[in-house]
């Protein structure tokens, strides 16, 4: 899949469009969801064009990806989630119903979770 660069992620990396912002530097930023599904649901995205968490972890540079990891737990240690826990999540593809094709993660938390992943009722 090739990379669309007018998803709104990438609308995000270059300004063009707002977002509540968490954190930055010069490989990652993170933003609140726009539509929360938790208390705390913060998005982390690469500033580096990847469609998705394949996509990330297959081209992504070494230091890209050492950077992406340590500040997704940065973030979240940061966000007071490290006591109560949290959820890391990436959707990828169809079958998880990506939306948004730029790689991100999602962070819950700030509430109990539940246990893993509830199938959609059919
Ligand atoms: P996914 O289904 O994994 O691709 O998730 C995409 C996520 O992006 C959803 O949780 C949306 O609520 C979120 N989202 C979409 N547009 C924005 C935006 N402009 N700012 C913040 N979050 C957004």
């Amino acid at each position: 899949m090739t990379y669309d660069p007018d998803n709104i992620f990438a609308k995000i990396l270059r300004g063009e469009i707002p977002c509540d912002k968490v954190y930055e530097d010069d490989h990652v930023l993170a933003f609140n969801d726009i539509n929360p599904q938790t208390p705390k649901h913060i998005l982390v995205i690469p500033k580096g064009a990847y469609v998705s968490f394949d996509d990330f972890s297959e081209q992504g540079s070494e230091a890209e990806i050492a950077a992406f990891m340590r500040a997704a737990g940065k973030i979240a240690r940061d966000a007071g989630m490290i006591e109560s826990g949290y959820r890391i999540l990436a959707n990828t593809g169809r079958d998880a119903h990506q939306d948004v094709p730029h790689f991100h993660l999602h962070i819950f938390a700030g509430k109990n979770l539940g246990r893993m992943i509830k199938p959609p009722e059919k």
